[in-house]
């Protein structure tokens, strides 16, 4: 029985890799000083490891930005903008981040700052399987040639080697990307070759990778196909046989790892293939372990991954077994255990936090402390005995199951009664329409924001000095209600249709209303890389989720008493609320989710009460919780969708309903957002030049939607023509009378200086194509 690694959280428990990046980035730190602590948190991570008793350690998840990354400067994947006669670490900042052409130290005028030829676009950045992790897109050009780049890897082999050497009965197991997800993530730009005719050629510097790791000992190699939770098309699966077949023949055994996902219908597939190991992920794919365990031959190894390593509870470590039981008969000592996945996804160490109730912590598990798990289980399997520590983990299940923290009667009645909950609006979008029209009497193109205005140092300050406890509830109320007095001068100025109150109380679109729900904790140091040197810390919904009073009516109320316009009630939707947390796992994520909606609901409700007449709930996350393989999509929209409908449905029909979705590709799910209901939808288009509408075109929306039309990432302050030409080619699309105009997301990153005259083009833009349409409505 081994107990081993797919990968530890390379931030460092105190985030010390970001604090170090930035530094270096501005210009603070040297490369060497950034080395160092890079280094620290390597040893630190394999300290922790072995002492956990991991004994294979995965090297090479450590990376400075990103695992995809390493592997495309490993393997020579360099695009032409950034390539260069040697290779150095700054090649590979610049594909992840861009290089500004001040890089070149050449700014002498305007003009050549602004050039395109200096200046290298960052890559770009999706996310990584369902998780909130961004990998930085490989690009593959026409000349783009695959060699053995980047050195780091072995470098870090040996460092592992010699820290391993000195300790005790450990190997190094470096991991890779696997060559056929490689291919499948990269992405082709302006090529003629088709990804997968160029697996040949890549086959030869991954066989000279496994060569090389080979003379330095190694004799696990680990290597990561992910694609294999996807759904695939035949030549992608014929991919693996070409890609293993070749890779069997190196001087390393090879530990095929899956995971996220079931393996679906890869089970043949994967068990033909010629490695000398498969690790599946036995916890978001354990349904199918049974048939898997069938399958694989009982000469290889299964790693099983029985511990969570996406989310952050105590593992039930007799279910486990329980499920590791047929397996073991069939293995033996080729039966491995290890987490699910990497530990790249939960936080570092759970001993780091104070503030969390001591009930709660007994509940949790972290990266340091999902390792002990694994031992624990590996030696369970090998027969020692663990039978205390077993019943003392079966105890603190069954009291989470009970817990008077997690359950309330209250919530679970109310929920047991949603059928009695109609979900749709009293009239359909055409009737409410002809009541909300002569209502609000808005003009053509009306103009609107979406939620948040700059958040200056001194808002951030104040929300820091009430929290601890330095400022006042009455101070801080009365200096947010300045704040809010503040944009309502600004939006009546600038002459907005309809505006909203800026959410300075907001620091984050989910902490501000999970903070006030209960069933949800914050931690001190929860960080979990989402990015480069960027990590979120989402909260945790541990138990039933209820409102204890209203959220946002005091701020909105005061808001709308400061004028005549229509203010925007502003939620974050219950989808969206559940997608950046970490959620129990002990009941079906619907169940949790219409927990949040009916939360939601209430607050609708006393919001339309207050007499706040348009309520926007963002939903930007919608998209993002789509599952992996497509058949299970329907199921998770018709409940997406549905608590939506929850959320909302309870109002009048006057009452108009918002909702906005950030960058998003709509076009498979542009039922499900139809099927929300939404009187108005805003959504992020203006960088895709509205193509992004298409689907919605196409489709024939049939509410009303306000396309973004302008870039709210970037500080320029796009011109009125510029917006014009956006509003025209969407008015060319959908009817004008159901067309709005906005920027494409809240404003909050954003300065006063460059937002005011930006919000003032767009008014001016929408004034322009306002006359345009009154004088010739059939322009
Ligand atoms: N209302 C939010 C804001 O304006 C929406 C943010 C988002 O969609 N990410 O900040
Ligand atoms: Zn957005």
């Amino acid at each position: 029985m081994t107990a081993h690694n797919l990968g530890y959280p390379r931030i460092g428990d105190k985030r010390q890799l970001k604090f170090t990046l930035e530094s270096y980035w501005k210009g603070e730190k040297t490369v060497e000083e950034l080395e160092a602590v890079a280094r620290e948190i390597r040893y630190h991570n394999y300290q922790t490891q072995m002492n956990a008793g991991i004994q294979l350690l995965p090297v090479n998840d450590f990376a400075y930005y990103d695992q995809v990354l390493n592997m495309s400067t490993l393997l020579g994947v360099i695009p032409s903008r950034f390539r260069q006669k040697s290779y150095n670490i700054e090649v590979a900042f610049r594909m992840a981040r861009g290089r500004a052409p001040s890089d070149d130290g050449h700014v002498c005028c305007a003009s050549h700052a602004s050039s395109k030829s200096k200046a290298g676009y960052a890559g770009a950045m999706k996310k990584w399987f369902g998780t909130n992790y961004h990998y930085i897109v490989p690009e593959f050009e026409q000349d783009t040639v695959f060699k053995l780049t980047d050195t780091r890897l072995f470098d870090e082999v040996d460092e592992a080697l010699h820290i391993v050497n000195d300790g005790q009965n450990v190997q190094v197991k470096p991991v890779l990307i696997g060559p056929v997800s490689y291919l499948f993530l990269a992405e082709n730009k302006e090529t003629t070759i088709s990804k997968l005719s160029r697996l040949p050629e890549l086959l030869v510097v991954y066989q000279e990778i496994l060569a090389r790791l080979a003379e330095k000992g190694i004799e696990w190699v680990q290597i990561d196909e992910p694609i294999l939770s996807l759904e695939l098309e035949p030549e992608w699966q014929e991919a693996f046989v070409q890609a293993y077949g070749v890779l069997a023949k190196a001087e390393v055994k090879l530990l095929l790892a899956s995971y996220f996902e079931t393996l679906g219908e890869h089970v043949s597939l994967v068990s033909c293939l010629p490695v000398d190991g498969i690790h599946i992920d036995a916890v978001w794919g354990k349904t199918q372990l049974a048939e898997i365990v069938d399958a694989i031959p009982a000469d290889k190894v299964l790693s099983l991954g029985l511990v969570d390593g996406r989310n952050i509870w105590k593992s039930d470590l007799n279910h486990a077994l329980q499920s590791a039981k047929t397996a073991k008969q069939k293995f033996q000592d080729n039966l491995w255990i290890a987490p699910s996945c990497s530990l790249l996804h939960v936080p570092v160490d759970l001993d780091s936090e104070e503030g969390l109730s001591n009930e709660l912590t007994g509940y949790l598990a972290f990266a340091k402390q999902k390792l002990s798990e694994v031992t624990l289980l590996s030696q369970a399997l090998a027969g020692h005995n663990v039978e205390s520590q077993l019943s003392e983990n079966a105890k603190i299940i069954e009291a989470r199951a009970h817990s008077s923290m997690v359950n309330n009667e209250a919530v679970q009645e109310r929920l047991a009664k949603l059928d009695s909950i109609a979900l749709k609006r009293q009239n359909p979008y055409t009737q409410r329409v002809k009541v909300q029209k002569p209502k609000y009497n808005l003009p053509l193109f009306p103009t609107t924001t979406i939620g948040s205005f700059p958040q200056t140092a001194e808002i951030r300050q104040a929300r820091r000095a009430f929290k601890s406890e330095q400022l006042t509830e009455a101070q801080y109320v009365k200096q947010m209600q300045a704040e809010i007095k503040d944009v309502v001068d600004r939006q009546e100025r600038m002459n907005i249709d309809v505006f909203v109150h800026g959410e300075p109380e907001r620091n984050d679109m989910v902490e501000y209303f999970g903070e006030q729900l209960s069933g949800y904790a914050f931690t001190q140091f929860g960080w979990v890389q989402s990015y480069g040197s960027r990590c979120v810390k989402p909260p945790i919904i541990y138990g039933d989720v209820s409102r204890e009073s209203a959220m946002t009516v005091a701020w909105s109320r005061y808001a709308q008493s400061l004028t005549n316009k229509v203010m925007k009630g502003m939620l974050t939707g219950a989808v969206t609320m559940l997608q950046w947390s970490f959620v129990r796992d002990d009941q079906p994520r619907e169940v949790t989710c219409n927990q949040i909606a009916l939360a939601l609901r209430d607050e609708v409700l006393d919001l339309e009460a207050a007499g706040i007449e348009m309520i926007q709930i963002d939903e930007a996350a919608l998209r993002e919780g789509l599952p992996l393989k497509q058949r299970d999509w329907d199921d998770y929209l018709r409940w997406a969708v549905n608590s939506f409908k929850l959320t909302t449905s309870g109002v009048k029909n006057t009452t108009q309903i918002h909702t906005h979705m950030c960058y998003s590709e709509f076009n498979d799910i542009i039922q499900a957002v139809a099927d929300m209901d939404a009187d108005v939808i805003t959504i992020e288009t203006s960088k895709s030049q509205m193509t992004l509408l298409d689907a919605f075109v196409n489709f024939h929306y049939p509410n009303e939607i306000g396309p973004g039309v302008y870039d709210i990432h970037s500080p320029n302050v796009p011109t009125v023509e510029e917006m014009v030409v956006l509003i025209e080619k969407a008015a060319q699309n959908i009817p004008v009378e159901r067309l709005w105009v906005n920027p494409d997301c809240g404003l909050k990153t954003r300065a006063w200086k460059e937002t005011e005259p930006a919000l003032e083009n767009m008014v001016t833009a929408a004034k322009i194509l306002r006359e345009r349409f009154t004088l010739n409505p059939s322009a």
